[in-house]
């Protein structure tokens, strides 16, 4: 039993509901029974979690780039109950409703002009799927399905179904161990690191001699724009995100941009697209888009992509999940956004990004450490060696925060709701975990 004024449990049932946990239930990239034990969250509020034994952490992941405004947010409370009161779910084959159509009207207003077209997806993999799916069906439908493969960059992250793992980083992204399934695409070099470097023109030339070469067989081009998240949070100069919207133009194929991590606000501009000041043919969103309290994300597109597609073959997209347009998740969705617009959310990251560069200046200096980054409300310690993960996670509760690290890579990515002090404490944990390695 959950002790809801104390937001405390006992210990025997905590230490229960943990043992059954480590035996019984799988984890994120996780072995099972897991090797190491999960912190139990009974309750969350602003922007901490609260532990079983009522310890308090601030989220430092904003769960995984999601919940941008914290945990229980009032605003965002009341449009999950207002929409309770109507219905929770509906199917969307030969229904519509006001939630997911509300939602609709703003990502189209939202996004970038040529992006007119709304496909609702339940998750970012679903996302980036129906992407891929799109670009295929795109040139079947002008009868040239001999273009089939897609370009892509070393580095990238875009889920982990099996079209999109078959465009993730080779190496992070473990290909070795479905080589024999995973769809063979193009790989250009990982851009160079830097959001300010001075672009490298040779870079930039192989971009186009690979766009060149495989150019009879490209169905389109997918990148993470300016900041490549799960893959090995790199961040990219803008310059590198135009010439892949020049190629995709000289070549006449679909620039797909997954903007499920950098999209609402987290880079600093309201889609990483922006800094570059281009637009894709298809674009992914997710991750912030529900503020972190359900799972929905959507794949937007021209109206020429989509009516491509209406007029090939079968005269359809090929795709529709059972909790497409969920209308819980598209009413929070619409009351997040209509929250992030009603805030300054350009100076709250402004402000984040400058507290995370005071707070992390000087770790570079650090023994273990290769590089620090900061981009928007993005904090990036990356260190020499493979981090232990329980260690880094330890150091950083020790501080009062939550933080997860994986590979090489301390990061935080805040909520952006977080205070000044809320943002001392979690620099203060980076800077901890980074010093203890
Ligand atoms: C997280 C992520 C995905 C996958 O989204 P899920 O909701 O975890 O399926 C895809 N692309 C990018 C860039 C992401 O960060």
């Amino acid at each position: 039993m959950i002790d809801l004024r104390l937001g405390r449990m006992s210990p025997a049932e905590a230490a229960r509901l943990r043992a059954f946990d480590r035996e019984h239930v799988w984890h994120p990239y996780a072995p099972l029974p897991g090797a190491v034990e999960p912190e139990l969250v009974v309750a969350a509020s602003g922007v901490r979690l609260t532990l079983a034994d009522g310890a308090e952490l601030i989220d430092g992941m904003s769960s995984w780039w999601a919940a941008i405004h914290g945990y229980r947010v009032p605003e965002l409370d009341a449009a999950v109950t207002r929409q309770l009161g109507k219905n929770a779910h509906v199917m969307f084959g030969g229904l519509t409703h006001p939630a997911a159509i509300g939602l609709a009207e703003r990502l189209v207003s939202l996004t970038p002009e040529p992006l007119t077209k709304v496909f609702f997806a339940d998750s970012g993999s679903v996302a980036v799927e129906v992407a891929i799916k799109m670009a295929l069906q795109y040139w079947r439908a002008r009868g040239r399905p001999e273009r089939h493969r897609l370009l892509t960059v070393r580095g990238g992250y875009h889920g982990d179904t099996f079209g999109d793992m078959a465009v993730c980083d080779p190496v992070n992204g473990m290909h070795h161990l479905f080589s024999d399934v995973l769809a063979r695409h193009v790989f250009a070099p990982p851009p160079p690191l830097g959001y300010d470097a001075e672009p490298d023109a040779a870079y930039i030339a192989e971009l186009a001699r690979l766009a060149a070469e495989h150019a009879d067989e490209l169905a389109g081009i997918i990148v993470e724009p300016v900041v490549q998240g799960a893959g090995g949070m790199r961040f990219y100069a803008p310059e590198y995100l135009r010439a892949l919207r020049d190629l995709a133009d000289e070549h006449g194929i679909p620039l797909i941009l997954d903007e499920i991590a950098t999209g609402f606000g987290r880079t600093g501009e309201l889609w990483g697209a922006d800094h570059a000041e281009v637009a894709a043919d298809i674009m992914c969103v997710g991750k912030a888009l529900t503020g972190g309290y359900m799972t929905m994300a959507a794949t937007l597109c021209t109206d020429e992509v989509a009516s491509v597609i209406s007029g090939g073959e079968g005269g359809a997209l090929m795709h529709g999940p059972t909790f497409m347009a969920n209308p819980l998740a598209a009413a929070v969705a619409s009351a997040s956004i209509d929250l992030l617009l009603s805030r300054d959310w350009r100076d709250e990251v402004d402000r984040i990004e400058a507290s995370l560069t005071a707070g992390l200046a000087g770790a570079e200096d650090l023994p273990g450490v290769a590089d620090v980054r900061v981009l928007g409300a993005i904090g990036v310690v990356e260190t020499r060696e493979p981090v232990d993960v329980a260690t880094v996670q330890g150091v950083a509760m020790d501080h009062g925060v939550w933080l997860r690290p994986f590979g090489r890579l301390i990061y935080t990515m805040p909520p952006y709701v977080c205070t000044d002090d809320d943002l001392d404490h979690i620099t203060e944990a980076l800077y901890a975990a980074a010093s203890a390695l």
